[in-house]
């Protein structure tokens, strides 16, 4: 009974729903991974790798708000730290190997995850559909574009944070109130909690990685929180 009454409310309130693209859309954190590994193995004479993720880890966290999120501040940390674990005497030959790594990375085939295109289809006939991504301006379009999703969606905001302030800008742009906004993605941390906190509706879709900046510990509950195994238990639970 319980679970009629949250399923009917939910549909009839939800007029918008925005999409994390990165490990919700389609395939991001194992690219860093597979990056990492091989930055870890370059390095391997000055350190051991599991040291070296963490001087790495260290060096992405320093640069965040310079930098925010993306491949291009992932290749200038990768430098940065092969400066300062080798003190200054890294030979600049792998300065150009960690370029050569930022750069495949840069030209990685666009891989949609499981149900995505069927979710998409069957929301945008009652939705108003939004992709809401953190990254690198020029690299999220060039992965949308080859996803083939963007007639999917009313309106792409690449954002530089996920925080409550950006969500509240978003939301205020997209002309609608938080209480009719529902937002899915992969992350508690970006996607989840700051969209509960202004008063909309998210649910979580896990993938198998997450980056240990966007890990959170606790377990949530919240009335307005849907946690789902895969992302086409969405089409059921919003059904009209
Ligand atoms: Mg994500």
């Amino acid at each position: 009974m319980l679970l009629f009454k949250t399923k009917v409310m939910i549909t009839n309130q939800i007029q918008v729903i925005a999409f994390d693209a990165d490990d919700t859309l389609w395939v991001n954190e194992p690219y860093f991974l597979e990056t990492e590994n091989a930055f870890c193995q370059l390095l391997e004479e000055y350190m051991p790798h599991d040291i070296l993720s963490k001087e790495l880890f260290k060096t992405e966290m320093d640069n965040l708000s310079l930098y925010g999120y993306g491949i291009k501040g992932f290749m200038l940390c990768m430098i940065e730290t092969l400066s300062r674990i080798s003190n200054g005497r890294a030979p600049i030959a792998m300065a150009d190997k960690i370029m050569e790594l930022g750069h495949a990375m840069l030209q990685q085939p666009v891989i949609l995850l499981e149900g995505v295109e069927e979710v998409l289809k069957h929301l945008r006939k009652n939705y108003r559909l939004v992709m809401a991504t953190k990254g690198d301006l020029l690299d999220q379009e060039r992965k949308l574009k080859k996803s083939g999703l963007q007639d999917y969606f009313h309106h792409i905001e690449i954002m530089s944070d996920k925080q409550t302030a950006d969500y509240q800008k978003l939301i205020k742009h997209l002309d609608c109130q938080p209480e009719n906004f529902l937002m899915l993605g992969n992350s508690i941390k970006s996607d989840i909690l700051p969209v509960l906190e202004l008063g909309g509706h998210a649910a979580h879709i896990p993938f198998h990685t997450t980056w240990a900046h966007e890990k959170v510990t606790e377990s949530l509950e919240h009335p307005n929180f849907m946690p789902l195994n895969t992302m086409t238990e969405i089409i059921e639970l919003l059904k009209k």
